[in-house]
Protein backbone atom coordinates (compact mmCIF):
# COMPACT_ATOMS: atom_id res chain seq x y z
CA UNK A 1 0.00 0.00 0.00
CA UNK A 2 2.79 2.84 0.93
CA UNK A 3 1.53 6.01 1.08
CA UNK A 4 1.09 8.30 -2.65
CA UNK A 5 1.24 11.67 -1.60
CA UNK A 6 2.90 13.13 -4.56
CA UNK A 7 0.53 11.15 -6.59
CA UNK A 8 -2.34 12.32 -4.31
CA UNK A 9 -5.39 13.86 -6.65
CA UNK A 10 -6.63 17.66 -5.89
CA UNK A 11 -8.71 17.19 -3.38
CA UNK A 12 -12.39 18.97 -4.62
CA UNK A 13 -12.73 21.56 -2.37
CA UNK A 14 -11.14 25.07 -3.87
CA UNK A 15 -9.64 26.17 -0.36
CA UNK A 16 -7.80 24.69 1.86
CA UNK A 17 -9.52 26.48 4.74
CA UNK A 18 -12.93 26.01 6.12
CA UNK A 19 -14.07 29.32 4.74
CA UNK A 20 -13.67 29.10 1.14
CA UNK A 21 -16.86 27.79 -1.41
CA UNK A 22 -15.96 24.71 -2.52
CA UNK A 23 -17.24 23.20 -5.97
CA UNK A 24 -20.95 21.33 -5.65
CA UNK A 25 -19.74 17.51 -6.92
CA UNK A 26 -22.20 15.72 -8.39
CA UNK A 27 -21.85 12.44 -6.11
CA UNK A 28 -20.04 12.23 -3.18
CA UNK A 29 -18.91 8.75 -1.76
CA UNK A 30 -17.85 8.63 1.44
CA UNK A 31 -16.03 5.43 1.77
CA UNK A 32 -13.32 4.95 -0.78
CA UNK A 33 -12.36 0.91 -0.71
CA UNK A 34 -14.22 -2.01 -2.37
CA UNK A 35 -18.25 -0.67 -2.65
CA UNK A 36 -17.17 2.72 -3.33
CA UNK A 37 -14.42 2.32 -5.88
CA UNK A 38 -16.87 -0.20 -7.54
CA UNK A 39 -19.85 2.18 -7.43
CA UNK A 40 -17.44 5.26 -8.98
CA UNK A 41 -16.77 2.55 -12.22
CA UNK A 42 -20.16 1.27 -12.24
CA UNK A 43 -21.76 4.54 -12.98
CA UNK A 44 -19.00 5.21 -15.54
CA UNK A 45 -19.64 2.42 -17.32
CA UNK A 46 -23.41 3.26 -17.65
CA UNK A 47 -22.78 7.02 -18.67
CA UNK A 48 -23.02 8.81 -15.48
CA UNK A 49 -21.58 12.10 -16.58
CA UNK A 50 -21.51 13.63 -13.50
CA UNK A 51 -18.60 15.04 -11.11
CA UNK A 52 -17.63 12.08 -8.59
CA UNK A 53 -15.74 12.93 -5.53
CA UNK A 54 -14.40 9.38 -3.98
CA UNK A 55 -13.79 10.08 -0.53
CA UNK A 56 -12.11 7.98 2.46
CA UNK A 57 -10.39 8.46 5.79
CA UNK A 58 -7.62 6.21 5.15
CA UNK A 59 -4.01 8.10 3.73
CA UNK A 60 -3.38 4.89 1.18
CA UNK A 61 -5.09 4.69 -2.74
CA UNK A 62 -8.05 2.64 -2.46
CA UNK A 63 -6.58 -1.26 -2.24
CA UNK A 64 -7.97 -4.95 -2.07
CA UNK A 65 -8.37 -5.81 2.00
CA UNK A 66 -8.54 -9.72 1.62
CA UNK A 67 -4.77 -9.61 1.24
CA UNK A 68 -3.77 -7.99 4.13
CA UNK A 69 -4.49 -11.37 6.23
CA UNK A 70 -3.28 -13.70 3.52
CA UNK A 71 -0.56 -12.58 1.03
CA UNK A 72 0.17 -9.37 2.11
CA UNK A 73 1.14 -10.68 5.46
CA UNK A 74 3.55 -13.25 3.69
CA UNK A 75 4.87 -10.61 2.00
CA UNK A 76 4.52 -12.93 -1.09
CA UNK A 77 2.43 -9.73 -3.12
CA UNK A 78 3.73 -6.12 -4.12
CA UNK A 79 1.41 -3.66 -1.93
CA UNK A 80 0.65 -1.86 -5.78
CA UNK A 81 -0.49 -4.88 -7.16
CA UNK A 82 -3.62 -4.36 -4.60
CA UNK A 83 -4.16 -1.01 -5.55
CA UNK A 84 -7.83 -1.09 -7.46
CA UNK A 85 -7.38 1.59 -10.03
CA UNK A 86 -4.50 4.23 -11.43
CA UNK A 87 -4.41 7.56 -10.63
CA UNK A 88 -4.95 8.36 -14.62
CA UNK A 89 -7.96 5.93 -14.49
CA UNK A 90 -9.84 8.77 -11.67
CA UNK A 91 -8.29 11.66 -13.26
CA UNK A 92 -9.60 10.42 -17.18
CA UNK A 93 -12.82 9.26 -15.47
CA UNK A 94 -13.48 12.65 -13.96
CA UNK A 95 -13.35 11.52 -10.37
CA UNK A 96 -11.46 12.91 -7.46
CA UNK A 97 -9.62 10.56 -5.11
CA UNK A 98 -9.50 12.42 -1.80
CA UNK A 99 -7.82 10.52 0.68
CA UNK A 100 -7.30 11.20 4.40
CA UNK A 101 -10.60 12.65 5.34
CA UNK A 102 -12.83 11.63 7.88
CA UNK A 103 -16.34 13.43 7.65
CA UNK A 104 -17.87 14.22 10.86
CA UNK A 105 -20.98 16.22 9.99
CA UNK A 106 -23.52 16.24 7.05
CA UNK A 107 -25.58 19.24 6.86
CA UNK A 108 -28.65 18.40 4.69
CA UNK A 109 -30.65 20.08 2.04
CA UNK A 110 -34.31 18.70 1.47
CA UNK A 111 -33.43 18.04 -2.23
CA UNK A 112 -30.75 15.37 -0.58
CA UNK A 113 -28.37 17.98 -1.43
CA UNK A 114 -25.82 19.05 1.61
CA UNK A 115 -22.22 19.51 2.56
CA UNK A 116 -19.90 17.02 4.47
CA UNK A 117 -17.79 18.66 6.78
CA UNK A 118 -14.08 16.37 7.68
CA UNK A 119 -12.65 16.32 10.87
CA UNK A 120 -9.70 18.74 9.44
CA UNK A 121 -12.60 21.60 8.54
CA UNK A 122 -12.66 20.87 5.07
CA UNK A 123 -16.08 20.69 3.29
CA UNK A 124 -17.36 19.03 0.82
CA UNK A 125 -20.64 19.92 -0.71
CA UNK A 126 -22.78 17.38 -3.38
CA UNK A 127 -25.38 17.06 -4.82
CA UNK A 128 -26.08 13.40 -4.16
CA UNK A 129 -24.78 10.78 -1.63
CA UNK A 130 -23.69 7.47 -1.09
CA UNK A 131 -22.40 5.90 2.22
CA UNK A 132 -19.82 2.94 1.35
CA UNK A 133 -18.54 3.71 4.89
CA UNK A 134 -17.73 -0.46 5.72
CA UNK A 135 -16.93 -1.57 8.99
CA UNK A 136 -14.81 -1.25 11.41
CA UNK A 137 -13.28 -3.87 13.92
CA UNK A 138 -14.84 -4.67 17.37
CA UNK A 139 -13.02 -4.38 20.24
CA UNK A 140 -11.86 -6.18 23.22
CA UNK A 141 -12.29 -4.50 25.99
CA UNK A 142 -10.07 -5.88 28.67
CA UNK A 143 -7.50 -5.20 30.91
CA UNK A 144 -4.45 -4.76 29.09
CA UNK A 145 -6.12 -3.68 25.59
CA UNK A 146 -4.28 -1.11 25.21
CA UNK A 147 -0.67 -2.26 25.70
CA UNK A 148 1.97 -2.17 22.35
CA UNK A 149 1.05 -5.93 20.29
CA UNK A 150 -2.07 -6.00 21.06
CA UNK A 151 -3.29 -5.48 16.98
CA UNK A 152 -6.48 -5.62 15.31
CA UNK A 153 -6.94 -6.36 11.48
CA UNK A 154 -9.12 -3.92 9.49
CA UNK A 155 -7.08 -2.11 7.56
CA UNK A 156 -3.46 -1.36 5.48
CA UNK A 157 -2.51 0.54 8.59
CA UNK A 158 -3.17 -2.20 10.80
CA UNK A 159 -1.51 -4.57 8.64
CA UNK A 160 1.69 -2.78 8.62
CA UNK A 161 1.75 -2.38 12.61
CA UNK A 162 1.34 -5.91 12.62
CA UNK A 163 4.09 -6.87 9.87
CA UNK A 164 6.24 -4.14 11.56
CA UNK A 165 6.22 -6.22 14.99
CA UNK A 166 6.22 -9.80 13.22
CA UNK A 167 10.04 -10.41 12.95
CA UNK A 168 10.64 -10.12 16.37
CA UNK A 169 7.75 -12.43 17.81
CA UNK A 170 7.71 -15.90 18.83
CA UNK A 171 4.63 -16.35 20.06
CA UNK A 172 1.21 -14.99 18.88
CA UNK A 173 -2.28 -15.74 20.20
CA UNK A 174 -5.32 -14.85 18.00
CA UNK A 175 -8.41 -13.98 19.51
CA UNK A 176 -11.15 -14.85 17.44
CA UNK A 177 -11.82 -18.09 15.24
CA UNK A 178 -13.20 -16.42 12.43
CA UNK A 179 -12.57 -15.89 8.96
CA UNK A 180 -9.75 -13.60 9.92
CA UNK A 181 -8.73 -15.05 12.97
CA UNK A 182 -7.87 -18.14 11.17
CA UNK A 183 -6.89 -16.76 7.93
CA UNK A 184 -4.07 -14.51 10.00
CA UNK A 185 -3.31 -17.57 11.84
CA UNK A 186 -2.45 -19.30 9.27
CA UNK A 187 -0.14 -17.29 7.99
CA UNK A 188 1.75 -16.50 11.09
CA UNK A 189 1.85 -19.88 11.36
CA UNK A 190 3.41 -20.09 8.11
CA UNK A 191 6.06 -17.69 8.90
CA UNK A 192 7.17 -19.65 11.83
CA UNK A 193 5.37 -18.31 14.43
CA UNK A 194 3.77 -20.15 17.60
CA UNK A 195 0.03 -19.30 17.16
CA UNK A 196 -2.62 -20.29 19.80
CA UNK A 197 -6.19 -19.51 18.58
CA UNK A 198 -9.07 -18.97 21.00
CA UNK A 199 -12.73 -18.72 20.40
CA UNK A 200 -14.91 -18.29 22.83
CA UNK A 201 -17.74 -20.07 21.23
CA UNK A 202 -18.09 -23.90 21.11
CA UNK A 203 -16.62 -23.78 17.29
CA UNK A 204 -14.98 -22.06 14.89
CA UNK A 205 -16.45 -19.64 12.46
CA UNK A 206 -19.94 -19.33 14.27
CA UNK A 207 -21.96 -17.84 11.89
CA UNK A 208 -20.88 -18.09 8.55
CA UNK A 209 -20.73 -21.99 7.95
CA UNK A 210 -22.55 -25.11 9.37
CA UNK A 211 -21.59 -27.54 11.87
CA UNK A 212 -19.39 -29.92 9.51
CA UNK A 213 -17.62 -27.43 8.07
CA UNK A 214 -16.54 -25.74 11.20
CA UNK A 215 -15.10 -29.03 12.14
CA UNK A 216 -13.66 -29.79 9.49
CA UNK A 217 -11.97 -26.84 10.11
CA UNK A 218 -11.31 -27.86 13.19
CA UNK A 219 -9.50 -31.24 12.66
CA UNK A 220 -7.73 -29.88 9.85
CA UNK A 221 -6.24 -26.90 11.53
CA UNK A 222 -5.25 -28.70 14.32
CA UNK A 223 -3.26 -31.18 11.82
CA UNK A 224 -1.67 -28.69 10.34
CA UNK A 225 -0.37 -27.13 13.98
CA UNK A 226 -2.21 -24.65 14.62
CA UNK A 227 -3.41 -24.71 18.80
CA UNK A 228 -7.31 -23.81 18.72
CA UNK A 229 -9.04 -23.65 22.28
CA UNK A 230 -12.87 -23.62 21.76
CA UNK A 231 -14.71 -22.34 24.44
CA UNK A 232 -12.17 -19.93 25.61
CA UNK A 233 -11.65 -16.68 26.64
CA UNK A 234 -9.27 -14.18 27.57
CA UNK A 235 -9.32 -12.44 30.67
CA UNK A 236 -6.64 -10.37 31.02
CA UNK A 237 -3.61 -8.75 28.52
CA UNK A 238 -0.06 -9.37 30.87
CA UNK A 239 2.85 -7.09 30.32
CA UNK A 240 6.26 -8.12 30.22
CA UNK A 241 7.19 -8.21 34.03
CA UNK A 242 11.11 -7.21 34.12
CA UNK A 243 11.45 -5.19 37.41
CA UNK A 244 12.17 -1.56 36.31
CA UNK A 245 11.10 -2.12 32.77
CA UNK A 246 8.69 0.14 31.18
CA UNK A 247 6.11 -1.72 30.51
CA UNK A 248 3.72 -0.88 27.87
CA UNK A 249 4.24 -4.13 25.87
CA UNK A 250 1.83 -7.08 25.88
CA UNK A 251 4.14 -10.47 27.16
CA UNK A 252 0.88 -12.80 27.63
CA UNK A 253 -2.62 -13.49 27.33
CA UNK A 254 -4.28 -15.03 30.92
CA UNK A 255 -7.37 -16.81 29.86
CA UNK A 256 -10.42 -17.48 32.53
CA UNK A 257 -9.05 -20.35 34.12
CA UNK A 258 -5.90 -18.37 35.09
CA UNK A 259 -3.69 -20.03 32.58
CA UNK A 260 -1.22 -17.63 30.73
CA UNK A 261 -0.07 -18.31 27.19
CA UNK A 262 2.92 -16.35 26.15
CA UNK A 263 2.28 -13.38 23.48
CA UNK A 264 4.46 -11.10 22.05
CA UNK A 265 1.35 -10.46 19.47
CA UNK A 266 -1.91 -10.57 19.98
CA UNK A 267 -4.22 -10.28 17.10
CA UNK A 268 -7.83 -9.71 18.33
CA UNK A 269 -10.51 -10.83 15.51
CA UNK A 270 -13.98 -10.71 16.88
CA UNK A 271 -16.25 -9.33 14.42
CA UNK A 272 -16.68 -5.92 13.05
CA UNK A 273 -19.36 -3.20 13.52
CA UNK A 274 -21.12 -1.63 10.60
CA UNK A 275 -20.80 2.39 10.59
CA UNK A 276 -23.75 4.05 10.83
CA UNK A 277 -22.69 6.94 12.73
CA UNK A 278 -23.32 9.25 9.48
CA UNK A 279 -26.67 7.52 8.89
CA UNK A 280 -28.06 8.15 11.95
CA UNK A 281 -26.36 11.84 12.51
CA UNK A 282 -28.92 11.70 8.85
CA UNK A 283 -31.90 10.00 10.41
CA UNK A 284 -31.98 7.37 8.12
CA UNK A 285 -32.88 3.80 9.84
CA UNK A 286 -30.55 1.34 11.36
CA UNK A 287 -30.74 -1.68 11.98
CA UNK A 288 -27.17 -3.38 12.25
CA UNK A 289 -26.14 -1.75 9.39
CA UNK A 290 -27.96 0.96 7.36
CA UNK A 291 -31.16 0.07 5.92
CA UNK A 292 -31.82 -0.15 2.44
CA UNK A 293 -34.18 -1.42 -0.22
CA UNK A 294 -33.87 -3.63 -2.98
CA UNK A 295 -32.50 -0.87 -5.07
CA UNK A 296 -29.83 0.11 -2.34
CA UNK A 297 -31.18 3.36 -1.08
CA UNK A 298 -31.64 4.16 1.90
CA UNK A 299 -34.94 5.27 4.05
CA UNK A 300 -35.22 8.81 2.77
CA UNK A 301 -35.06 7.57 -0.54
CA UNK A 302 -32.26 8.73 -1.82
CA UNK A 303 -29.03 8.22 -0.33
CA UNK A 304 -27.36 5.09 -1.54
CA UNK A 305 -25.54 2.52 1.03
CA UNK A 306 -23.87 -0.18 0.47
CA UNK A 307 -21.51 -2.80 0.99
CA UNK A 308 -20.32 -4.20 4.57
CA UNK A 309 -21.74 -1.03 6.03
CA UNK A 310 -25.72 -1.66 5.08
CA UNK A 311 -28.04 -4.00 6.02
CA UNK A 312 -30.64 -5.27 2.85
CA UNK A 313 -33.65 -7.74 2.02
CA UNK A 314 -32.04 -10.78 1.48
CA UNK A 315 -31.71 -11.00 -1.86
CA UNK A 316 -31.00 -15.08 -2.58
CA UNK A 317 -34.36 -16.43 -4.65
CA UNK A 318 -37.02 -17.98 -2.87
CA UNK A 319 -35.97 -16.32 0.79
CA UNK A 320 -38.47 -15.48 3.52
CA UNK A 321 -40.24 -12.30 2.60
CA UNK A 322 -38.66 -9.72 4.63
CA UNK A 323 -35.84 -11.42 5.59
CA UNK A 324 -32.66 -9.10 6.25
CA UNK A 325 -28.89 -9.73 5.74
CA UNK A 326 -25.97 -7.49 6.07
CA UNK A 327 -23.11 -8.91 3.97
CA UNK A 328 -19.49 -8.62 4.85
CA UNK A 329 -17.66 -9.93 1.41
CA UNK A 330 -16.51 -8.60 -1.91
CA UNK A 331 -18.82 -10.05 -3.88
CA UNK A 332 -21.21 -8.47 -1.74
CA UNK A 333 -19.83 -4.53 -2.18
CA UNK A 334 -19.54 -5.78 -6.04
CA UNK A 335 -22.50 -6.63 -5.98
CA UNK A 336 -24.47 -3.89 -4.56
CA UNK A 337 -22.37 -1.16 -6.06
CA UNK A 338 -23.98 -1.88 -9.49
CA UNK A 339 -27.57 -2.11 -7.81
CA UNK A 340 -26.70 1.58 -6.42
CA UNK A 341 -25.35 2.49 -9.75
CA UNK A 342 -28.54 1.78 -11.29
CA UNK A 343 -30.29 3.54 -8.56
CA UNK A 344 -28.08 6.23 -8.91
CA UNK A 345 -28.96 6.70 -13.13
CA UNK A 346 -32.35 6.47 -12.36
CA UNK A 347 -32.99 2.43 -13.64
CA UNK A 348 -34.57 -0.12 -11.22
CA UNK A 349 -32.03 -3.29 -11.24
CA UNK A 350 -32.38 -5.76 -8.02
CA UNK A 351 -29.06 -7.33 -6.35
CA UNK A 352 -28.01 -9.81 -9.71
CA UNK A 353 -26.64 -13.37 -8.70
CA UNK A 354 -26.02 -14.99 -5.64
CA UNK A 355 -23.39 -13.95 -2.61
CA UNK A 356 -20.12 -15.77 -2.55
CA UNK A 357 -17.16 -15.89 -0.67
CA UNK A 358 -14.11 -17.37 -0.33
CA UNK A 359 -11.30 -17.81 2.35
CA UNK A 360 -7.91 -19.13 2.07
CA UNK A 361 -6.22 -20.74 5.06
CA UNK A 362 -3.14 -22.28 4.62
CA UNK A 363 -3.62 -24.88 2.08
CA UNK A 364 -7.26 -25.09 2.71
CA UNK A 365 -8.99 -23.06 0.15
CA UNK A 366 -12.54 -21.90 0.96
CA UNK A 367 -15.47 -21.27 -1.29
CA UNK A 368 -18.61 -20.73 -0.22
CA UNK A 369 -21.79 -20.23 -2.68
CA UNK A 370 -25.26 -18.95 -1.31
CA UNK A 371 -26.69 -18.38 2.57
CA UNK A 372 -26.97 -21.11 4.59
CA UNK A 373 -29.42 -19.33 7.08
CA UNK A 374 -32.64 -21.68 7.56
CA UNK A 375 -31.21 -25.01 6.26
CA UNK A 376 -33.24 -28.35 7.45
CA UNK A 377 -30.55 -30.40 5.60
CA UNK A 378 -26.73 -31.57 4.43
CA UNK A 379 -25.22 -33.21 1.89
CA UNK A 380 -21.20 -34.10 2.58
CA UNK A 381 -19.41 -35.11 -0.22
CA UNK A 382 -15.58 -35.97 1.32
CA UNK A 383 -12.67 -37.12 -1.18
CA UNK A 384 -9.79 -38.02 1.45
CA UNK A 385 -7.90 -38.85 -1.06
CA UNK A 386 -7.82 -35.49 -2.80
CA UNK A 387 -7.97 -33.52 0.06
CA UNK A 388 -11.82 -32.21 -1.42
CA UNK A 389 -14.66 -31.46 0.86
CA UNK A 390 -17.95 -29.95 0.52
CA UNK A 391 -21.00 -29.39 2.29
CA UNK A 392 -24.54 -28.86 0.54
CA UNK A 393 -27.17 -27.12 2.08
CA UNK A 394 -30.97 -28.05 1.12
CA UNK A 395 -34.59 -26.31 2.41
CA UNK A 396 -37.12 -28.56 1.37
CA UNK A 397 -35.65 -30.08 -0.75
CA UNK A 398 -34.16 -27.21 -2.31
CA UNK A 399 -30.19 -26.68 -2.53
CA UNK A 400 -29.58 -23.18 -0.85
CA UNK A 401 -26.01 -23.38 -0.29
CA UNK A 402 -22.30 -25.05 -0.06
CA UNK A 403 -19.15 -24.97 1.60
CA UNK A 404 -16.55 -25.99 -0.91
CA UNK A 405 -12.87 -26.73 0.42
CA UNK A 406 -10.48 -27.32 -2.28
CA UNK A 407 -13.51 -28.27 -4.33
CA UNK A 408 -14.23 -25.55 -7.25
CA UNK A 409 -16.29 -27.80 -9.19
CA UNK A 410 -18.68 -28.61 -6.85
CA UNK A 411 -18.73 -24.68 -5.57
CA UNK A 412 -19.30 -23.76 -9.53
CA UNK A 413 -21.69 -26.28 -9.53
CA UNK A 414 -24.01 -24.59 -6.35
CA UNK A 415 -23.56 -21.24 -7.37
CA UNK A 416 -24.77 -21.67 -11.16
CA UNK A 417 -27.57 -23.85 -10.10
CA UNK A 418 -28.52 -20.91 -7.74
CA UNK A 419 -28.66 -18.30 -10.16
CA UNK A 420 -30.71 -20.80 -12.77
CA UNK A 421 -32.89 -21.69 -10.03
CA UNK A 422 -32.30 -24.96 -10.66
CA UNK A 423 -31.66 -27.97 -8.19
CA UNK A 424 -29.08 -30.85 -7.75
CA UNK A 425 -31.35 -33.65 -5.55
CA UNK A 426 -29.24 -34.27 -2.16
CA UNK A 427 -29.47 -38.22 -2.70
CA UNK A 428 -27.51 -38.02 -5.86
CA UNK A 429 -25.19 -35.31 -4.70
CA UNK A 430 -24.28 -37.56 -1.64
CA UNK A 431 -21.47 -39.37 -3.82
CA UNK A 432 -18.75 -37.49 -4.42
CA UNK A 433 -17.18 -38.96 -7.24
CA UNK A 434 -20.65 -37.88 -8.90
CA UNK A 435 -19.69 -33.96 -10.75
CA UNK A 436 -22.88 -32.07 -9.18
CA UNK A 437 -23.22 -30.41 -12.61
CA UNK A 438 -24.32 -33.27 -14.33
CA UNK A 439 -27.05 -34.02 -11.93
CA UNK A 440 -28.20 -30.56 -11.84
CA UNK A 441 -32.27 -30.27 -12.19
CA UNK A 442 -34.64 -27.66 -13.66
CA UNK A 443 -36.53 -27.87 -10.37
C1 LIG B 1 -8.18 -8.72 6.55
C2 LIG B 1 -9.41 -8.90 5.73
C3 LIG B 1 -9.52 -10.02 4.91
C4 LIG B 1 -10.67 -10.20 4.14
N1 LIG B 1 -10.76 -11.32 3.33
C5 LIG B 1 -11.85 -11.48 2.54
C6 LIG B 1 -11.94 -12.60 1.67
O1 LIG B 1 -11.05 -13.45 1.63
N2 LIG B 1 -13.04 -12.72 0.88
C7 LIG B 1 -14.05 -11.79 0.91
O2 LIG B 1 -15.04 -11.92 0.16
N3 LIG B 1 -13.99 -10.73 1.75
C8 LIG B 1 -12.91 -10.55 2.56
N4 LIG B 1 -12.85 -9.47 3.39
C9 LIG B 1 -14.01 -8.56 3.49
C10 LIG B 1 -13.99 -7.49 2.42
O3 LIG B 1 -12.71 -6.91 2.31
C11 LIG B 1 -15.03 -6.44 2.78
O4 LIG B 1 -16.29 -7.08 2.72
C12 LIG B 1 -15.00 -5.26 1.85
O5 LIG B 1 -13.80 -4.55 1.98
C13 LIG B 1 -16.17 -4.32 2.13
O6 LIG B 1 -16.01 -3.17 1.36
P1 LIG B 1 -16.72 -1.81 1.76
O7 LIG B 1 -16.26 -0.82 0.75
O8 LIG B 1 -18.17 -2.02 1.92
O9 LIG B 1 -16.17 -1.43 3.21
P2 LIG B 1 -14.71 -1.19 3.73
O10 LIG B 1 -13.74 -2.01 2.96
O11 LIG B 1 -14.76 -1.34 5.21
O12 LIG B 1 -14.40 0.34 3.39
C14 LIG B 1 -15.01 1.42 4.02
C15 LIG B 1 -14.07 2.61 3.94
O13 LIG B 1 -14.75 3.77 4.42
C16 LIG B 1 -13.87 4.50 5.28
N5 LIG B 1 -14.68 5.35 6.16
C17 LIG B 1 -15.54 4.93 7.12
N6 LIG B 1 -16.13 6.00 7.70
C18 LIG B 1 -15.65 7.11 7.09
C19 LIG B 1 -15.89 8.49 7.25
N7 LIG B 1 -16.76 8.97 8.15
N8 LIG B 1 -15.20 9.38 6.46
C20 LIG B 1 -14.32 8.91 5.53
N9 LIG B 1 -14.06 7.59 5.32
C21 LIG B 1 -14.73 6.70 6.10
C22 LIG B 1 -13.12 3.38 5.99
O14 LIG B 1 -11.94 3.82 6.60
C23 LIG B 1 -12.85 2.44 4.82
O15 LIG B 1 -11.69 2.83 4.13
C24 LIG B 1 -11.73 -9.25 4.18
C25 LIG B 1 -11.61 -8.13 5.02
C26 LIG B 1 -10.47 -7.96 5.79
C27 LIG B 1 -10.38 -6.76 6.69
Amino acid sequence: MGTHTAEQPAPVAAGTGTTAVPTRTGLLIIGASQSGVQLAVSLRALGFDEHITLLGDEDHRPYQRPALSKEFLQGTVESESLIFRSNEYWAEHNVDLVKGEYIVRIDRDADGSGVAHASSGRQFPFKRLALTVGARARKLEIDGGDLDGVLYLRNADDALALKARVGDAKDVVVIGGGFIGLEAASSLQKMGKNVTVLEFGPRLVGRAVGEETAEYFLQAHRARGLDIRLNTSAARFRAASAEGDKQTSVAGVELQDGTVLPAQIVLVGIGVIPNTQLAEQLELTVDNGIVVDRFALASDGTTVAIGDCANMPNPVPGSEPGERIRLESVNNAIEHAKVAAYSLTGRREEYAGIPWFWSNQADLKLQIAGLCNGYDRTVLRRDEERGKFSVLYYRQGQVIAADCVNAPLDFMAVKNALAKGRNIPADAAADPATLLKTITTDS
